[in-house]
Parts: structure tokens; C-alpha cells; sequence
């Protein structure tokens, strides 16, 4: 039997994972919702995926010329886990419909960690998802810092505190509307920035303080991190580490000219990629640098597709599916998801 899934906001987010559901064996996604009749609307029409709308909307779709399979309490009826990937605060607001029909969710990292049991990072926290029901995919940037904390942590030496700068992209490429577009502006005028707190939900008691930018370009994020270690470390070890960690990738800059976030996504293109994505975290391996037990790294977040795998892993974990390691392998398998040096 295959797990029925529902992908509840077809956007950035939803439906990259609903195309990811459709490539798992042990899962069958049911339908998705929209509720404007618009261009991604059509999309999932012209794929074959099932569309709901809210019984309000049918209306508008049925004058567009789209096609319903009907609405969306029918659709959270026929599955066992809804995908919530509507916009920020928006899964707070489904909660209790969720809630009344008993049917697991998994939220996005837009959502308050209170909407849920366990705010989730496949690579740290897998098991305390494990038959849960309410289960928060953390933020695309918080993805990429729990990836890379998480395996310092664990394959390097424990971590005595973390002290990062987050260079935000301003929007992502359908955003016509978001900026700047001529300005670096303070994520938060406030230090720490949320993402700190944020990556606390899942690496309980880290000492971590994030300052974060937001800069005007579409592609990725990046991250500059310095994390001071509880024992001097080798700067080979940690690049050993990062190399033997599925879902990051390292690229030497001088070698492969890769040294931008352009260059990063144009390997992708160029690679014919799944919508030029790249879920792996990508470290820049030039700088990796160890200061007896600091360490100073520089990487980059794809931020519409890092969560995705996570996402297919989330569903797998609240199904109590399977154990962390076959989940993280079978998503990896699907989804083509490299690890170890990008180019040789
Ligand atoms: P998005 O705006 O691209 O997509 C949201 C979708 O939900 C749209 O298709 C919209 O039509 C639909 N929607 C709006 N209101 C709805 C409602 N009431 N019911 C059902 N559907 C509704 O947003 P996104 O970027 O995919 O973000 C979704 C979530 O994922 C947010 O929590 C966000 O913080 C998180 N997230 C986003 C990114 C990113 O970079 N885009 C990365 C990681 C996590």
C-alpha cells in the first residue's frame, strides 16, 4: 500500500514536492490545490495532477476553462498526509482542519515551530518525527545550516558555538513583484537574526548567533559560518566530513571557475538538472579554512529546492515508514541528489 499524499498551496514549494512524491515508490500523490486559476494552475493540469480548489473558488476555475477534480475537503479526505505548502502563516490558519479530519501534516518553515510537534532536518532529527502528526519542515536557510552544523557536529567535533552570516536572496525568480532591487537591506535590524533561533528549534542548546542581509538577487542564498570547535581539528578532516554527508556537495572555485551563485546554477542548467535545481548545499572548498579549532566555511542555499528531499523524508518519518537511513537513501535515489565533489 502506498501512502496517499496531498500537496495543500501549489507554489515554489508545493509543487516541486509534489513532483518529487510522484517519483517515490512508496508514495501516490492524490491531488493538489490552488485556489487562483492561474498559470500553475494550468501546469499541474497539463501534468496529469489532480487539482481541488476551495468550494468558494470552483466558480472562477470552471470560467478559466481549468479543470477540478473537486474541492478541498474532498481532497484532505482521500489522503493519509497533507503536504502544507501554502504561504507563510497560512498552514497555521488549515491546522484545524486538519486536525478535525485526523490527518497527519507536514508544515514549511514559514510556519510558527509552535504549529507543529517537531520542527524537522533529515539529517539531525529524523527519529523525533517518527509516527508523529504535526511535523515543520524548517526554512530553506535553516535547511542549509542545520546540514552543515549538524555534520561539523557529528564527523568533526562537537561544536562549542556558531556564529553566522546569512546573505539572503531578495526574492525567488516568479517574484515579479519583491525587491530590492537596488539595495542591501537589514533582514532584521535586530542581532541575532531569526535564523539562529530557528535552527535552536532543532539543535537544541546550540549557541549560535545568525546576522542576516538581504541582497538583490534571485538564485541562492549564502552562508558565511564560523564555528568554534570543542578540540583543534585538520582541515582535510573536515572536508572528509562534508564530502561523506549525502545532500552537500563541495566545489573548488579556482579549479571549476565555480566561485558565485551564477556560475553554481548555470552548472546545473548546464547539467539539465530537475528545473535547474540544486538541493545539495554547496560548499565553496577554497573556504574551508581551520584555525587550530576554528572554522571558517562559506556555502550556498538553493532556497527552492533544499527542503524538498527533507519534505519527501518528513512524510516517510510521520508514516513511520521507514528508518532514517533507507528513507534518506531512497530519497537521495529519486531525486538524483549528489553528494561529494561536484565536478571530478
Ligand atoms: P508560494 O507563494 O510560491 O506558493 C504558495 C501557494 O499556496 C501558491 O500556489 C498559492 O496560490 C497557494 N495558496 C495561497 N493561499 C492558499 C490557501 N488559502 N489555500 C491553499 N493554497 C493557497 O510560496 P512558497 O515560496 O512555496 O512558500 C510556501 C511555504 O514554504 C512557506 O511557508 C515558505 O516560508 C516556505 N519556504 C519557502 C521557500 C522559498 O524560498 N520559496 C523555501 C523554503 C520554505
Amino acid at each position: 500500500m502506498k501512502v496517499r499524499v496531498a500537496v495543500n498551496g501549489y507554489g515554489t514549494i508545493g509543487k516541486r514536492v509534489a513532483d518529487a512524491v510522484r517519483l517515490q515508490p512508496d508514495m501516490e500523490l492524490i491531488g493538489v490545490s490552488k485556489t487562483s486559476p492561474n498559470y500553475e494552475a494550468w501546469s499541474a493540469v497539463k501534468k496529469g495532477i489532480k487539482l481541488y480548489v476551495p468550494e468558494s473558488e470552483a466558480e472562477r476555475f470552471k470560467q478559466a476553462g481549468i479543470p477540478i477534480a473537486g474541492t478541498l475537503e474532498e481532497l484532505f479526505k482521500q489522503v493519509d498526509v497533507i503536504v502544507d505548502a501554502t504561504p507563510n502563516g497560512v498552514g497555521a490558519e488549515y491546522k484545524p482542519k486538519y486536525v478535525e479530519l485526523k490527518k497527519k501534516a507536514i508544515f514549511q518553515g514559514g510556519e510558527k515551530a509552535e504549529v507543529a510537534e517537531v520542527s524537522f532536518s533529515a539529517l539531525c532529527n529524523y527519529d523525533e518525527a517518527l509516527n508523529k502528526n504535526y511535523v515543520r519542515v524548517v526554512s530553506c536557510n535553516t535547511t542549509g545550516m542545520l546540514r552543515i552544523l549538524c555534520t561539523i557536529n557529528s564527523k568533526a567535533a562537537p561544536i562549542v558555538k556558531a556564529r553566522g552570516v546569512v546573505i539572503r536572496r531578495a526574492a525567488d525568480p516568479k517574484e515579479v513583484k519583491r525587491g530590492p532591487i537596488n539595495s542591501v537591506v537589514l533582514d532584521s535590524v535586530n542581532v541575532p537574526s531569526h535564523h539562529a533561533k530557528d535552527v535552536q528549534t532543532v539543535f537544541k542548546g546550540l549557541d549560535i548567533i545568525t546576522t542576516a542581509v538581504v541582497v538583490p538577487t534571485t538564485l541562492m542564498h549564502v552562508h558565511s559560518m564560523n564555528i568554534t570547535l570543542s578540540s583543534n581539528v585538520k582541515r582535510e578532516q573536515v572536508i572528509d566530513a562534508l564530502k561523506n554527508t549525502p545532500r552537500i556537495v563541495t566545489v573548488q572555485s579556482k579549479k571549476s571557475g565555480i566561485a558565485s551563485t551564477a556560475e553554481a546554477i548555470e552548472f546545473a542548467r548546464d547539467l539539465g538538472r530537475y528545473r535547474n535545481d540544486m538541493p545539495e548545499v554547496l560548499v565553496f572548498e577554497d573556504s574551508v579554512y581551520v584555525n587550530g579549532n576554528e572554522l571558517f566555511l562559506i556555502y550556498a542555499v538553493h532556497q527552492e529546492s533544499i527542503v524538498v528531499p527533507e519534505n519527501i523524508d518528513a512524510i516517510r518519518a510521520v508514516m513511520g515508514l521507514a528508518s532514517a537511513e533507507e528513507s534518506i537513501k531512497i530519497t537521495n535515489a529519486t531525486l538524483q541528489i549528489m553528494k561529494g565533489s561536484l565536478i571530478e
